[in-house]
C-alpha cells in the first residue's frame, strides 16, 4: 500500500494518520478536510471556548508527513478508479480512511436568519462568541449534551437563557433520574426551561422569536440550535458505503477492502452491546477508532470493543460516564449527595452496562472493572 487518503481532518482522521506513521507506513499520505483548520479539539466548543479564544489545535499534525488539503470537501468517491473526488481534482488511493464525522441538524424554518447558530465546528463557536457581548436574550433549542452545556456556559456569562427541549434535559442520554438532577441544576442557576417542540424561528432581518408547535413563542435575540447531528456521508452517495445511519464497518474496521471508517461517522457491531450496530459520538472513541482504522488498512486487525467513555460539564461540575447510558437502559441512582453529586447505574436485561457519576470520580475505576467484566 503506497498511497493512503484520509477524508476528514478531525480527531479520528488525525489519529489514523499518526498511527499509520507510527506503524511504519512511509508512503504518500493525503488528508482532505472541509474545514480550513488543522485538527483541533471539539469538546471545548460548548464549554470554555465560548468564553475565550484558546488554541484548540491538536499537537503533532505537522509531524505526520501528510499533504494537507484543507478547506476542501471531498465531493465524491470513485470506487472503480479508487480515487476521492475533490471538486475537479481526484486523489488516487490504495487505502482510504473515512472520518468525516457529523453535521449539525438545523431548524426547519428560519435557520438562515442572522442570530441563529449551530455548534459543531470552530467557526460556529467563533461566530456565536462574537454575538454574546451584547447580552442577548438567548434561546437554546435541544436538551442533549451540547444544548445543556451551551445553556450552562452562556448562563455562566450572565446571559438570560431559555432552554427549549422536546424531552426532559439529558433524559435521552442519561435516563430520567440523572436527567432530572441536571435539569434542577439548570433551574437553580437561573435557566428557564420550556418543554415543547420547536417548529422554527422568525424575525425581520434577524431572529426575534422561537415558535413552538402548540402556538407559543419565546422571544429571542440569539438562538443556538442543538438538535443533534447526522453522519456526514453525502459525498459517498452512489457507492453503497454511506447511508443515513453512517458508514458500516465490520469488527475489523473495514467498510470494503482497503477502505476503513472511524469516529463519529462509523457504525459497527459493538460486541459489548449484543452485537448491535451503533455509532459512538465521543472524543475518546474517535481517537481510538482512528488508530484502529490505520491498523486495519495495514492488515494488523484486532478486535475493537472499547468501553464507551465520555465527560460533560455543568456549572463547574464534571460528569463522567462509562459504558452504555442511553434511555434504552434501566437506570437507577445509587448515590446522591448535596451539590448535585450522584452515581447512576445502567442495566440492560439485568446486566450492568454503564455508569454516570458527577462528583464521584474515585468510584469510576472500580465501575470500569465491573462493567468490563460484565460485558466481556
Ligand atoms: C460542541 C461539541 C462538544 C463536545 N463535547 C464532548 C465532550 O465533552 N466529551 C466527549 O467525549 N465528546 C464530545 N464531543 C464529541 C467529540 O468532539 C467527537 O466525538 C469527535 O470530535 C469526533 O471526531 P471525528 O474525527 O470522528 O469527527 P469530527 O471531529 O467531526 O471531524 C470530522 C471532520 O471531517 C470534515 N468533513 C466532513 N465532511 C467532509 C468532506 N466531505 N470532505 C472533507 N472533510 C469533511 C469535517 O469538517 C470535520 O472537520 C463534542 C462535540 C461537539 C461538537
Amino acid at each position: 500500500m503506497r498511497r493512503i487518503a484520509i477524508v476528514g481532518a478531525g480527531l479520528a482522521g488525525f489519529s489514523a494518520g499518526r498511527e499509520l506513521r507510527r506503524l511504519g507506513f512511509d508512503g504518500d499520505l493525503t488528508v482532505i478536510g472541509a474545514e480550513p483548520h488543522r485538527p483541533y479539539r471539539r469538546p471545548p466548543l460548548s464549554k470554555e471556548h465560548l468564553l475565550a479564544d484558546d488554541d484548540l489545535t491538536l499537537r503533532g499534525a505537522d509531524e505526520i508527513g501528510a499533504t494537507w488539503m484543507l478547506g476542501r470537501a471531498a465531493t465524491g468517491l470513485d470506487l472503480e478508479r479508487r480515487a476521492v473526488l475533490v471538486g475537479e481534482a481526484a486523489v488516487a488511493f490504495d487505502g482510504l480512511v473515512i472520518a468525516t464525522g457529523l453535521r449539525a441538524k438545523t431548524l426547519r424554518e428560519g435557520a438562515d436568519l442572522p442570530g441563529v447558530h449551530v455548534l459543531r465546528g470552530l467557526d460556529d463557536a467563533r461566530g456565536l462568541r462574537r454575538e454574546l457581548g451584547a447580552g442577548p436574550r438567548t434561546v437554546v433549542v435541544g436538551g442533549g449534551f451540547i444544548g445543556s452545556e451551551t445553556a450552562a456556559t452562556l448562563r455562566g456569562l450572565g446571559l438570560e437563557v431559555t432552554l427549549v427541549t422536546g424531552t426532559p434535559v439529558l433524559r435521552s442520554v442519561l435516563g430520567a433520574e440523572a436527567g432530572a438532577i441536571a435539569e434542577a441544576r439548570h433551574r437553580e442557576h437561573g435557566v428557564t426551561i420550556r418543554t415543547g417542540r420547536v417548529t422554527g424561528v422568525s424575525g425581520t432581518g434577524r431572529v426575534e422569536r422561537v415558535h413552538l408547535d402548540d402556538g407559543r413563542t419565546v422571544p429571542a435575540d440569539l438562538v443556538v440550535a442543538a438538535l443533534g447531528s447526522e453522519p456526514e456521508t453525502e459525498w459517498l452517495r452512489g457507492t453503497g458505503l454511506g447511508g443515513e445511519g453512517g458508514v458500516i464497518v465490520g469488527p475489523d474496521g473495514l467498510a470494503a477492502p482497503g477502505i476503513a471508517a472511524a469516529g463519529d461517522v462509523a457504525r459497527w457491531p459493538h460486541p459489548l452491546h449484543s452485537g448491535r450496530t451503533l455509532r459512538i459520538e465521543h472524543y475518546a472513541n474517535a481517537a481510538e477508532q482512528g488508530a484502529h482504522a490505520a491498523r486495519a488498512l495495514l492488515g494488523r486487525t484486532s478486535r475493537y470493543a472499547p468501553l464507551p467513555n465520555f465527560w460533560s460539564h455543568l456549572y463547574g461540575r464534571r460528569l463522567q460516564a462509562l459504558g452504555f447510558t442511553g434511555a434504552d437502559c434501566d437506570s437507577r441512582l445509587v448515590a446522591r449527595e448535596p451539590g448535585h453529586r450522584f452515581i447512576a447505574e445502567y442495566r440492560l436485561r439485568g446486566r450492568l452496562v454503564g455508569v454516570a457519576a458527577a462528583g464521584f470520580a474515585s468510584a469510576l475505576p472500580e465501575y470500569r472493572r465491573r462493567i468490563a467484566a460484565e460485558l466481556a
